[in-house]
């Protein structure tokens, strides 16, 4: 695999408490230290549109690029970071790095729109929405080039609150996409209340819709809910051609997976797009300024 194991190698072989304890805050203080050393990296998966096969966004999914250990997948560390405000300063500097990202493609005349993760914890830090706001405009990037990807999970705990961060975020161009959707247990009422562009099916039903017709009548259920609330749907972790063409079929706008592309450093998935290796580059939008 391009992208490294999925395994978390922290996670394993723990026992205990105060083993826990201890184990924990010399991975905080690691962690701590990685993201001022940047050793934190942001690898890109391309999001492509179903019917053309043309890249139409990528999402950031970051990866601790550790001296002694290799490439980590998030699984292995975002819980802990989760678990303390360790969380904001990654957040802070996934943003900063994302947005950079955005603008810099677009310089390089490559139009890609990027999707960042955002944790249940950022919805309610109250600085969030002035920050992005303020990130953007100092890259001169359109907002809408950014979309904030939550899960239902991160919505549950104070829905009020998050809500209202939302809304901010939405009212300034950002785009907003409900992530791993049909995990949770408020879909339709997280669905209802908040302002989304998109919903992402979660993979567990996207892998088992292939073998079981309960999970491919959920996709098409999900699917048509989607589109009827005037929303994009993707379908993620896509492993195979089997996959995305059932995906298709069954009506989704946008296709995410390793059969497609695995997730890759920014430089290898702009030589991907400008090698045409992966259907055609969008054109730059007319009256785009940043160049
Ligand atoms: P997610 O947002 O649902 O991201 C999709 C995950 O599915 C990624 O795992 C991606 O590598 C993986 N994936 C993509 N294609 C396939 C496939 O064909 N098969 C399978 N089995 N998996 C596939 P990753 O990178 O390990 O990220 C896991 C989760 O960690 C993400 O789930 C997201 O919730 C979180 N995450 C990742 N990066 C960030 C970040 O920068 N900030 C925050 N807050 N969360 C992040
Ligand atoms: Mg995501
Ligand atoms: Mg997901
Ligand atoms: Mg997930």
């Amino acid at each position: 695999k391009r992208d490294g194991a999925r395994v978390g190698v922290w996670d394993a072989g723990m026992a205990g408490t105060a083993g826990v304890r201890s184990w924990e805050l010399a991975l905080h203080a690691q962690l701590r230290a990685a993201i001022a050393h940047r050793e934190l990296v942001l690898h890109f998966q391309p999001v492509q549109e179903a019917a053309t096969g043309r890249v139409a966004s990528a999402e950031a999914l970051v990866r601790w690029r550790h001296p002694e250990r290799g490439l980590l997948p998030p699984g292995s560390f975002l819980p802990m970071a989760e678990r303390s405000s360790l969380i904001i300063d990654l957040t802070w500097w996934e943003l900063e790095e994302v947005i950079a990202q955005c603008a810099r493609w677009s310089r390089a005349g490559v139009h890609l729109p990027v999707s960042a993760n955002l944790s249940a914890r950022m919805l309610v830090v109250d600085d969030l929405p002035r920050m992005i706001t303020r990130r953007l405009a100092a890259y001169r990037l359109p907002p809408e080039m950014l979309t904030l990807e939550i899960t239902e999970s991160a919505l549950v705990s104070q829905p009020a609150r998050a809500a209202a961060m939302l809304g901010e975020l939405r009212t300034a161009g950002v785009k907003l996409s409900l992530d791993d959707f049909g995990t949770g247990y408020s879909s339709m009422e997280i669905l209802k209340a908040l302002p989304f562009d998109e919903m992402k099916i979660d993979k567990g039903f996207v892998m088992d819709a292939r073998a079981s017709l309960p999970d491919a009548a959920i996709v098409r259920s999900v699917v048509d809910l989607g589109h009827r609330l005037g929303l994009r749907v993707v379908g993620e972790g896509v492993e195979d051609e089997q996959s995305a063409r059932m995906l298709t079929e069954l009506g989704c706008d946008l296709l995410q997976g390793d059969a497609l592309s695995p997730p890759l450093p920014a430089d290898e998935l702009a030589a991907l797009l400008t090698s045409g290796g992966m259907g055609a580059v969008p054109p730059a939008p007319r009256g785009d300024r940043h160049g």
